[in-house]
């Protein structure tokens, strides 16, 4: 594996197949390293980016405290057989940046959290610039920062096509985080119950066979019920929210493709997790 620490050894690099691009915080895990082989079984060569991006971040939140186990990383991705490492310097990186302000902002974390997407767009955006690649990977975990990025990808017209992959579990079906690392193991695994109560809900939905007109009645009952479950259960909900995957906006009797997505505080630790669902509509 090689490093790339500057724009001027980008330039450099031999690039045999398509290269796709996965950009990370580090402190990897299994949902990072199943970016990269899903790169792999599609023979492309693949550059990982290690970058705990500054802008993304708000003035209360876990920069400072997020993790860093930059050798440990390094040696994973090795054993991944990736193909480049690119860890920029953030002067370079940052200097004359271009901040771009994200679409699809007013909803979910985008509420929640002012700026991050716009510091995420705007780092994600230089990289795509400065590396140029044929496919950029993410992880349907963010699934509100994927569709983002698909947006702004479209928008500019850009060469570089998005890929993604599902979201990696635990076996108790956490999704894997790097902030999991803050639970202890027992929160962790009450943590679970998150997962539990999404795929509640995806089947709820699932078998509706209700009359079609008090279906939209149906979703803000089960809204309603969930985010007192939650509630019970000591999570402190940011939001539950069952949108429009598409557009992220809310759902219309004739929408097919759901995104039930959550945030939640938990032991003092941000957690989201979503599942995705087609509705079939007789
Ligand atoms: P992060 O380091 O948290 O910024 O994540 C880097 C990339 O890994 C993003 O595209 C995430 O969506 C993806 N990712 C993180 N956790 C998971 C997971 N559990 N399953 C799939 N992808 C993930």
């Amino acid at each position: 594996m090689e490093t790339v620490e500057n724009f001027n050894k980008l330039n450099s690099i031999k690039r045999n197949e398509p290269l796709a691009l996965i950009p990370t915080m580090g402190n990897l895990h299994l949902g990072h390293l199943s970016l990269i082989r899903h790169a792999k079984e599609l023979n492309l060569s693949t550059i990982v980016s290690i970058f705990i991006n500054p802008l993304q971040f708000g003035p209360s939140e876990d920069f400072s405290k997020y993790p860093r186990t930059l050798e440990a990383d390094l040696d994973l991705l090795i054993k991944e057989d990736c193909d480049f490492v690119f860890i920029p310097d953030d002067k370079e990186l940052l200097h004359d940046i271009k901040n771009l302000k994200a679409p699809l902002n007013n909803f979910l974390c985008g509420k929640s959290r002012p700026g991050h997407f716009d510091g995420v767009l705007t780092i994600v955006n230089r990289f795509i610039e400065v590396i140029k690649p044929e496919f950029c990977i993410f992880g349907q975990k963010d699934f509100q920062q994927q569709l983002i990025i698909k947006e702004h990808l479209k928008k500019i017209n850009s060469n570089t096509r998005l890929l993604t992959h599902p979201i990696v579990r635990d076996k108790n079906g956490l999704a894997l985080s790097s902030r999991n690392g803050f639970l202890s193991k027992p929160r962790r695994e009450e943590a679970a119950k998150i997962y539990s109560y999404l795929k509640e809900i995806s089947e709820h939905i699932f078998n509706y066979d209700q009359d079609e007109e008090k279906f939209l009645e149906y979703i803000k009952t089960l809204k309603d019920l969930y985010q007192k479950k939650f509630s019970e259960e000591g999570f402190e909900i940011d939001y539950l929210e069952l949108v429009n995957a598409l557009s992220l906006e809310s759902l219309k009797i004739e929408d097919k493709k759901i995104l039930i997505a959550v945030a939640v505080n938990y032991a003092g630790v941000r957690l989201i997790d979503n599942i995705c669902l087609t509705r079939s509509i007789s």
